[in-house]
Protein backbone atom coordinates (compact mmCIF):
# COMPACT_ATOMS: atom_id res chain seq x y z
CA UNK A 1 0.00 0.00 0.00
CA UNK A 2 1.63 3.79 -1.01
CA UNK A 3 -0.06 6.70 0.00
CA UNK A 4 0.52 10.23 -1.22
CA UNK A 5 0.53 12.90 1.38
CA UNK A 6 0.36 16.54 1.41
CA UNK A 7 1.00 19.06 4.09
CA UNK A 8 0.33 22.83 4.18
CA UNK A 9 -0.87 23.96 7.63
CA UNK A 10 1.70 26.50 8.45
CA UNK A 11 4.74 27.40 6.78
CA UNK A 12 6.48 24.31 5.26
CA UNK A 13 5.11 23.11 2.13
CA UNK A 14 5.46 19.41 1.93
CA UNK A 15 4.84 15.93 -0.14
CA UNK A 16 5.63 12.68 0.77
CA UNK A 17 5.13 9.45 -0.74
CA UNK A 18 5.36 6.19 2.05
CA UNK A 19 4.68 2.70 1.64
CA UNK A 20 2.74 0.39 4.52
CA UNK A 21 6.15 -1.53 4.88
CA UNK A 22 7.75 2.11 6.94
CA UNK A 23 9.42 3.06 3.95
CA UNK A 24 9.59 6.64 2.68
CA UNK A 25 9.70 6.47 -0.86
CA UNK A 26 9.90 10.60 -0.96
CA UNK A 27 9.80 13.48 1.41
CA UNK A 28 10.42 17.03 0.05
CA UNK A 29 9.98 19.67 2.36
CA UNK A 30 9.93 23.72 0.99
CA UNK A 31 10.11 26.07 4.13
CA UNK A 32 8.99 28.98 3.49
CA UNK A 33 11.56 30.73 6.26
CA UNK A 34 12.33 33.62 3.95
CA UNK A 35 9.21 34.66 3.27
CA UNK A 36 8.68 35.65 7.13
CA UNK A 37 11.31 36.35 8.13
CA UNK A 38 11.27 40.27 7.66
CA UNK A 39 7.71 39.71 9.62
CA UNK A 40 9.59 37.54 12.76
CA UNK A 41 6.53 35.36 12.30
CA UNK A 42 4.14 33.54 9.88
CA UNK A 43 2.18 35.93 8.16
CA UNK A 44 -1.21 33.46 7.08
CA UNK A 45 -1.20 35.38 3.90
CA UNK A 46 1.83 35.35 2.68
CA UNK A 47 2.03 31.30 3.71
CA UNK A 48 -0.99 30.61 1.83
CA UNK A 49 0.17 31.99 -1.50
CA UNK A 50 3.66 30.21 -0.87
CA UNK A 51 1.78 27.15 -0.73
CA UNK A 52 -0.26 27.79 -3.98
CA UNK A 53 3.11 28.24 -5.94
CA UNK A 54 4.86 26.46 -4.85
CA UNK A 55 2.39 22.84 -4.31
CA UNK A 56 2.05 21.80 -7.68
CA UNK A 57 6.01 21.18 -8.71
CA UNK A 58 6.65 19.70 -4.94
CA UNK A 59 4.01 16.75 -5.76
CA UNK A 60 5.11 16.14 -8.95
CA UNK A 61 8.63 16.27 -7.45
CA UNK A 62 7.95 13.73 -4.69
CA UNK A 63 6.44 11.55 -7.08
CA UNK A 64 9.33 11.38 -9.33
CA UNK A 65 11.91 11.12 -6.70
CA UNK A 66 9.78 8.23 -5.28
CA UNK A 67 9.71 6.47 -8.89
CA UNK A 68 5.99 6.03 -8.23
CA UNK A 69 3.35 7.35 -10.71
CA UNK A 70 0.10 8.78 -9.53
CA UNK A 71 -1.87 5.89 -10.74
CA UNK A 72 0.16 3.67 -8.15
CA UNK A 73 -0.73 5.09 -5.21
CA UNK A 74 -3.42 3.29 -3.32
CA UNK A 75 -4.71 6.68 -1.74
CA UNK A 76 -4.33 10.67 -1.08
CA UNK A 77 -4.16 12.28 1.86
CA UNK A 78 -3.59 15.48 3.12
CA UNK A 79 -3.41 17.99 6.46
CA UNK A 80 -7.33 19.03 6.90
CA UNK A 81 -6.17 20.77 9.85
CA UNK A 82 -6.05 21.96 12.19
CA UNK A 83 -3.36 25.08 10.63
CA UNK A 84 -3.64 28.30 8.57
CA UNK A 85 -7.00 28.00 6.77
CA UNK A 86 -5.51 29.55 3.79
CA UNK A 87 -2.99 26.89 3.77
CA UNK A 88 -4.87 24.13 4.53
CA UNK A 89 -7.55 25.00 2.53
CA UNK A 90 -4.40 24.97 -0.70
CA UNK A 91 -3.52 21.14 0.40
CA UNK A 92 -7.10 20.23 0.67
CA UNK A 93 -8.17 21.36 -2.41
CA UNK A 94 -4.97 19.78 -4.18
CA UNK A 95 -5.41 16.58 -2.61
CA UNK A 96 -8.91 16.68 -3.67
CA UNK A 97 -8.43 17.22 -7.37
CA UNK A 98 -5.29 14.70 -7.51
CA UNK A 99 -8.01 11.98 -5.98
CA UNK A 100 -9.98 13.16 -8.36
CA UNK A 101 -8.30 12.91 -11.23
CA UNK A 102 -6.34 9.65 -10.74
CA UNK A 103 -9.73 8.31 -9.37
CA UNK A 104 -8.18 7.24 -5.82
CA UNK A 105 -9.56 7.68 -2.04
CA UNK A 106 -9.01 11.17 -0.79
CA UNK A 107 -7.92 10.84 3.22
CA UNK A 108 -7.93 14.17 5.43
CA UNK A 109 -5.81 14.01 8.02
CA UNK A 110 -5.38 15.77 11.34
CA UNK A 111 -2.18 16.99 11.50
CA UNK A 112 -1.33 16.67 15.00
CA UNK A 113 -2.03 13.15 14.16
CA UNK A 114 0.34 13.52 11.33
CA UNK A 115 2.77 14.37 14.70
CA UNK A 116 1.43 11.65 17.34
CA UNK A 117 1.38 8.65 14.58
CA UNK A 118 5.32 10.03 13.25
CA UNK A 119 6.80 7.08 15.71
CA UNK A 120 4.96 4.03 14.36
CA UNK A 121 7.03 5.09 10.81
CA UNK A 122 10.17 5.30 12.95
CA UNK A 123 9.92 2.73 14.91
CA UNK A 124 8.09 -0.86 15.80
CA UNK A 125 5.58 0.93 18.44
CA UNK A 126 2.45 -0.52 19.25
CA UNK A 127 -0.32 0.98 21.27
CA UNK A 128 -0.97 1.72 23.55
CA UNK A 129 1.85 4.77 24.00
CA UNK A 130 2.62 7.97 25.98
CA UNK A 131 2.77 10.63 23.47
CA UNK A 132 4.35 14.51 24.66
CA UNK A 133 3.40 16.31 21.61
CA UNK A 134 5.20 19.73 21.86
CA UNK A 135 5.32 22.20 18.81
CA UNK A 136 4.67 25.22 17.92
CA UNK A 137 0.87 25.38 18.41
CA UNK A 138 0.62 22.48 20.77
CA UNK A 139 1.54 21.33 24.24
CA UNK A 140 -0.10 18.31 24.82
CA UNK A 141 0.40 14.77 26.91
CA UNK A 142 -2.08 12.24 25.43
CA UNK A 143 -2.59 8.42 25.73
CA UNK A 144 -2.50 7.31 22.20
CA UNK A 145 -4.75 3.80 22.51
CA UNK A 146 -4.83 3.37 18.54
CA UNK A 147 -5.71 4.78 15.72
CA UNK A 148 -8.05 7.89 16.36
CA UNK A 149 -7.88 7.13 19.94
CA UNK A 150 -6.67 9.72 21.72
CA UNK A 151 -6.90 10.37 25.41
CA UNK A 152 -5.67 13.89 26.70
CA UNK A 153 -4.03 13.47 30.11
CA UNK A 154 -2.81 17.43 30.17
CA UNK A 155 -2.44 20.40 28.12
CA UNK A 156 -1.33 24.10 28.48
CA UNK A 157 -3.85 26.42 29.97
CA UNK A 158 -1.82 29.60 27.97
CA UNK A 159 1.23 29.23 25.56
CA UNK A 160 2.90 26.72 23.83
CA UNK A 161 6.07 25.34 24.19
CA UNK A 162 7.53 26.16 20.75
CA UNK A 163 5.30 30.02 21.21
CA UNK A 164 7.68 30.13 24.15
CA UNK A 165 10.83 29.61 22.51
CA UNK A 166 9.63 31.82 19.61
CA UNK A 167 8.93 35.12 22.10
CA UNK A 168 11.51 34.28 24.18
CA UNK A 169 14.28 34.53 20.47
CA UNK A 170 12.57 38.03 19.64
CA UNK A 171 13.06 39.27 22.99
CA UNK A 172 16.63 38.45 23.18
CA UNK A 173 16.89 39.65 19.21
CA UNK A 174 17.61 35.69 18.10
CA UNK A 175 16.03 35.85 15.18
CA UNK A 176 13.74 33.83 13.22
CA UNK A 177 13.10 30.92 13.82
CA UNK A 178 13.16 31.07 17.26
CA UNK A 179 13.47 27.58 18.70
CA UNK A 180 16.93 26.38 16.66
CA UNK A 181 18.17 30.08 17.75
CA UNK A 182 17.81 30.02 21.54
CA UNK A 183 18.77 26.30 21.70
CA UNK A 184 22.23 27.39 19.74
CA UNK A 185 22.67 30.35 21.69
CA UNK A 186 22.16 28.00 25.53
CA UNK A 187 24.88 25.77 23.84
CA UNK A 188 26.98 29.00 24.19
CA UNK A 189 25.43 29.92 27.85
CA UNK A 190 25.60 28.73 31.83
CA UNK A 191 22.20 28.15 32.40
CA UNK A 192 23.36 28.26 36.24
CA UNK A 193 23.80 32.26 36.14
CA UNK A 194 20.39 32.96 36.25
CA UNK A 195 17.15 31.29 38.47
CA UNK A 196 14.12 31.25 36.53
CA UNK A 197 10.78 29.31 37.87
CA UNK A 198 9.46 25.89 36.58
CA UNK A 199 5.72 26.91 36.01
CA UNK A 200 3.28 24.12 37.52
CA UNK A 201 6.12 22.23 38.73
CA UNK A 202 4.79 19.74 41.49
CA UNK A 203 0.76 20.05 40.33
CA UNK A 204 -0.95 17.14 40.72
CA UNK A 205 -2.45 17.80 37.48
CA UNK A 206 -0.60 17.11 33.72
CA UNK A 207 -1.15 20.37 32.42
CA UNK A 208 1.78 23.24 31.03
CA UNK A 209 1.98 26.92 31.53
CA UNK A 210 4.61 29.09 29.93
CA UNK A 211 3.22 32.34 30.13
CA UNK A 212 4.68 33.09 33.54
CA UNK A 213 8.48 31.67 32.55
CA UNK A 214 7.99 34.35 29.31
CA UNK A 215 7.21 37.39 31.60
CA UNK A 216 10.08 36.05 34.22
CA UNK A 217 12.31 36.08 30.91
CA UNK A 218 10.91 39.67 30.56
CA UNK A 219 11.67 41.26 33.37
CA UNK A 220 15.34 39.75 33.27
CA UNK A 221 16.06 40.93 30.51
CA UNK A 222 15.17 44.26 31.63
CA UNK A 223 17.01 43.64 34.59
CA UNK A 224 20.21 43.36 33.06
CA UNK A 225 19.92 45.61 29.95
CA UNK A 226 21.71 46.33 28.07
CA UNK A 227 22.67 42.77 27.60
CA UNK A 228 26.18 41.92 26.43
CA UNK A 229 26.59 38.36 24.25
CA UNK A 230 27.08 36.57 27.26
CA UNK A 231 24.17 37.98 28.96
CA UNK A 232 22.01 36.53 26.15
CA UNK A 233 23.52 33.41 25.96
CA UNK A 234 22.83 33.04 29.52
CA UNK A 235 19.39 34.14 29.87
CA UNK A 236 18.53 31.43 26.70
CA UNK A 237 20.60 28.45 28.98
CA UNK A 238 18.19 29.72 31.41
CA UNK A 239 15.30 29.66 29.48
CA UNK A 240 15.74 26.48 27.55
CA UNK A 241 16.58 24.30 30.84
CA UNK A 242 13.59 25.88 32.78
CA UNK A 243 11.12 24.57 29.94
CA UNK A 244 12.83 21.17 29.54
CA UNK A 245 12.58 20.50 33.52
CA UNK A 246 9.20 21.99 33.18
CA UNK A 247 8.54 19.58 30.67
CA UNK A 248 9.90 16.67 32.22
CA UNK A 249 7.84 17.35 35.48
CA UNK A 250 4.45 17.05 33.92
CA UNK A 251 5.46 14.45 31.94
CA UNK A 252 6.13 12.29 34.76
CA UNK A 253 3.29 12.89 36.29
CA UNK A 254 1.85 11.53 33.21
CA UNK A 255 3.66 8.56 33.07
CA UNK A 256 2.55 7.74 36.66
CA UNK A 257 -0.84 8.33 35.24
CA UNK A 258 0.07 6.32 32.18
CA UNK A 259 1.22 3.44 33.94
CA UNK A 260 -1.26 2.93 36.48
CA UNK A 261 -4.18 2.83 33.78
CA UNK A 262 -2.43 0.34 31.15
CA UNK A 263 -0.65 -1.98 33.46
CA UNK A 264 2.62 -0.63 33.61
CA UNK A 265 5.18 2.00 31.83
CA UNK A 266 5.17 1.85 28.43
CA UNK A 267 7.05 4.08 25.44
CA UNK A 268 6.96 7.56 26.00
CA UNK A 269 7.10 9.25 22.38
CA UNK A 270 7.72 12.86 21.72
CA UNK A 271 6.70 15.14 18.53
CA UNK A 272 6.20 18.07 17.59
CA UNK A 273 8.79 21.03 16.28
CA UNK A 274 10.06 21.23 20.07
CA UNK A 275 10.91 17.38 20.13
CA UNK A 276 13.88 19.13 17.69
CA UNK A 277 15.64 20.25 20.96
CA UNK A 278 18.62 18.79 22.34
CA UNK A 279 18.39 19.82 26.03
CA UNK A 280 14.39 18.45 26.17
CA UNK A 281 15.89 15.15 24.53
CA UNK A 282 18.29 14.87 27.38
CA UNK A 283 15.77 15.32 30.07
CA UNK A 284 13.38 13.32 29.12
CA UNK A 285 16.33 10.43 28.55
CA UNK A 286 16.89 11.08 32.37
CA UNK A 287 13.52 10.66 33.19
CA UNK A 288 12.55 7.85 31.08
CA UNK A 289 15.60 6.22 32.76
CA UNK A 290 14.15 6.47 35.95
CA UNK A 291 10.68 5.58 35.31
CA UNK A 292 11.63 3.04 33.26
CA UNK A 293 10.12 3.98 30.14
CA UNK A 294 11.47 3.72 26.48
CA UNK A 295 12.03 7.18 24.79
CA UNK A 296 11.45 7.03 20.82
CA UNK A 297 11.56 10.26 19.74
CA UNK A 298 12.26 10.65 15.83
CA UNK A 299 14.94 12.32 13.84
CA UNK A 300 14.47 15.86 13.46
CA UNK A 301 13.73 16.01 10.15
CA UNK A 302 10.30 14.23 11.08
CA UNK A 303 9.66 16.01 14.41
CA UNK A 304 9.67 19.61 12.64
CA UNK A 305 6.71 19.79 9.96
CA UNK A 306 6.38 17.92 6.84
CA UNK A 307 4.58 15.37 4.83
CA UNK A 308 5.91 11.60 5.74
CA UNK A 309 4.03 12.31 8.55
CA UNK A 310 0.46 13.36 7.15
CA UNK A 311 0.73 10.32 4.16
CA UNK A 312 1.96 7.75 6.85
CA UNK A 313 -1.31 8.88 9.05
CA UNK A 314 -3.54 8.57 5.85
CA UNK A 315 -1.94 5.07 5.55
CA UNK A 316 -3.05 4.11 8.85
CA UNK A 317 -6.61 5.39 8.71
CA UNK A 318 -6.59 3.93 4.88
CA UNK A 319 -6.16 0.65 5.78
CA UNK A 320 -8.58 0.55 8.94
CA UNK A 321 -11.26 1.62 5.56
CA UNK A 322 -11.26 4.84 6.48
CA UNK A 323 -11.98 7.43 3.88
CA UNK A 324 -13.20 11.01 3.07
CA UNK A 325 -15.64 12.64 1.06
CA UNK A 326 -14.81 15.01 -1.73
CA UNK A 327 -17.82 17.55 0.52
CA UNK A 328 -14.88 17.51 3.58
CA UNK A 329 -14.47 21.24 4.48
CA UNK A 330 -10.89 21.84 6.01
CA UNK A 331 -11.03 22.48 9.82
CA UNK A 332 -8.84 25.32 11.25
CA UNK A 333 -9.77 23.95 14.71
CA UNK A 334 -9.24 20.16 15.35
CA UNK A 335 -8.64 18.74 18.97
CA UNK A 336 -7.45 14.94 18.95
CA UNK A 337 -9.53 14.15 21.75
CA UNK A 338 -12.64 15.49 21.81
CA UNK A 339 -14.79 13.26 23.92
CA UNK A 340 -11.45 14.35 26.69
CA UNK A 341 -12.55 17.97 26.15
CA UNK A 342 -16.17 17.46 26.95
CA UNK A 343 -15.35 15.57 30.08
CA UNK A 344 -13.06 17.96 31.06
CA UNK A 345 -15.97 20.60 30.53
CA UNK A 346 -17.88 18.67 32.48
CA UNK A 347 -15.91 18.79 35.81
CA UNK A 348 -14.76 15.15 35.65
P1 LIG B 1 1.45 22.74 15.26
O1 LIG B 1 2.09 21.45 14.89
O2 LIG B 1 1.11 22.85 16.70
O3 LIG B 1 0.30 23.10 14.36
P2 LIG B 1 3.68 24.00 13.97
O4 LIG B 1 3.36 23.03 12.89
O5 LIG B 1 3.99 25.41 13.64
O6 LIG B 1 2.51 23.94 15.07
P3 LIG B 1 6.02 22.51 14.33
O7 LIG B 1 6.46 22.76 12.92
O8 LIG B 1 5.70 21.14 14.72
O9 LIG B 1 4.86 23.46 14.80
O10 LIG B 1 7.16 23.10 15.25
C1 LIG B 1 7.61 24.43 15.11
C2 LIG B 1 8.02 24.91 16.48
O11 LIG B 1 9.11 24.13 16.96
C3 LIG B 1 8.45 26.36 16.49
O12 LIG B 1 7.83 27.02 17.57
C4 LIG B 1 9.97 26.25 16.69
O13 LIG B 1 10.51 27.37 17.37
C5 LIG B 1 10.09 24.99 17.49
N1 LIG B 1 11.42 24.39 17.36
C6 LIG B 1 12.02 23.90 16.26
N2 LIG B 1 13.28 23.48 16.51
C7 LIG B 1 13.49 23.71 17.85
C8 LIG B 1 14.59 23.51 18.74
N3 LIG B 1 15.73 22.99 18.32
N4 LIG B 1 14.42 23.88 20.03
C9 LIG B 1 13.27 24.41 20.48
N5 LIG B 1 12.19 24.62 19.68
C10 LIG B 1 12.30 24.29 18.39
MG1 LIG C 1 6.84 25.48 10.58
FE1 LIG D 1 3.30 20.84 13.28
Amino acid sequence: MIVLGIESSCDETAAAVVRDDRTVLADVVLSQLDEHRPYGGVVPEIAARAHLDHLDHLVAEALSRSGIGLAETDAIAATGGPGLIGGVMVGVMTGKALALVAGKPFIAVNHLEGHALTARLTDDLAFPYLLLLVSGGHCQLLAVEGVGRYRRLGATIDDAAGEAFDKVAKMLDLGYPGGPAVQRAAERGDPGRFALPRPMKGRPDCDFSFSGLKNAVRLLIADQAPLSEADRDDIAAAFQMAVAEAIADRTKRAMGLFAMTYGGPGALVVAGGVAANAQLRRTLTDIAGQTGFRLVAPPLNLCTDNAAMIAWAGLEHFRLGHQDGMDFAPRPRWPLDPQAKQLRGAGV
